[in-house]
């Protein structure tokens, strides 16, 4: 029998690295793979639908919420996200590791379902360094800038709900503090007796 994975939520506020801390990991450490959401936003230039997102309509959407499809979703600054229970269904039945980056709302639904999932949150290391990421090349106003912080700030008051914070000061260290969770999480006495239940048992004997 397969032993099932572990779950892991990943939310962070717009600016604080999540995704490339996310793309470092999985290159960086084997059985571990991203669920892919369903969104109702817009490809950004980039994109690629079935790899970044499932990208589809409202319509579809609703349909697939009304047919019970999603293990979670939420609007999120005006868009609808999603993770099918299908997907993550067919990750954990591999046995690999599954993370979900999805918001705080996200996150709190899915540890209901599957208390066991581990709740990892990425902050920046200071508002200032936020401002400087999220203005990004400066082509937008002040407005739009003061938008995306109060986003981000609302997002940021979730951390106390998490399992792990990890604060993004510098990149490399914090890819090895994301590693060393997954890493420990692995050598939980329940995750070792699930994996080496008969070499323990031998110890013993
Ligand atoms: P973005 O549109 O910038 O990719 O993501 C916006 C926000 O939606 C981020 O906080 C991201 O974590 C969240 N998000 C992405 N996918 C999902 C999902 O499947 N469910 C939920 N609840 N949030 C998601």
């Amino acid at each position: 029998m397969t032993v099932r994975g572990t779950l892991y939520t990943v939310s962070a506020p717009s600016g604080a690295g999540k995704t490339s801390l996310v793309n470092a990991l999985i290159e960086s450490i084997d059985d571990i793979s991203v669920s892919v959401s369903h969104t109702t936003r817009a490809c950004r230039p980039g994109e690629e639908n079935g790899v970044n997102y499932h990208f589809i309509d409202v319509e579809q959407f609703k349909a697939m919420v009304k047919a019970d499809e999603f293990v979670e979703h939420a609007e999120v600054f005006g868009n609808f996200y999603g993770t099918a229970k299908s997907t993550v269904d067919a990750l954990l039945a591999t046995g690999v590791d599954v993370i979900l980056e999805i918001d705080w709302q996200g996150a709190d639904q899915i540890s209901q379902v599957f208390p066991d999932t581990v709740g990892i949150f990425i902050l920046p290391p200071s508002i200032e360094a936020l401002r400087t990421r999220l203005t990004g090349r400066g082509q937008d106003n002040e407005e739009i800038i003061e938008h995306r912080m109060a986003q981000a700030i609302s997002e940021m008051s979730h951390y106390v709900e998490a399992d792990y914070v990890i604060i993004n000061e510098d990149f490399d260290r914090a890819l090895v503090e994301f590693r060393s969770i997954i890493q420990a999480q692995r050598l939980t006495l329940d995750n070792q007796q699930a994996r080496h239940g008969e070499q323990l048992q031998k110890l013993l004997s």
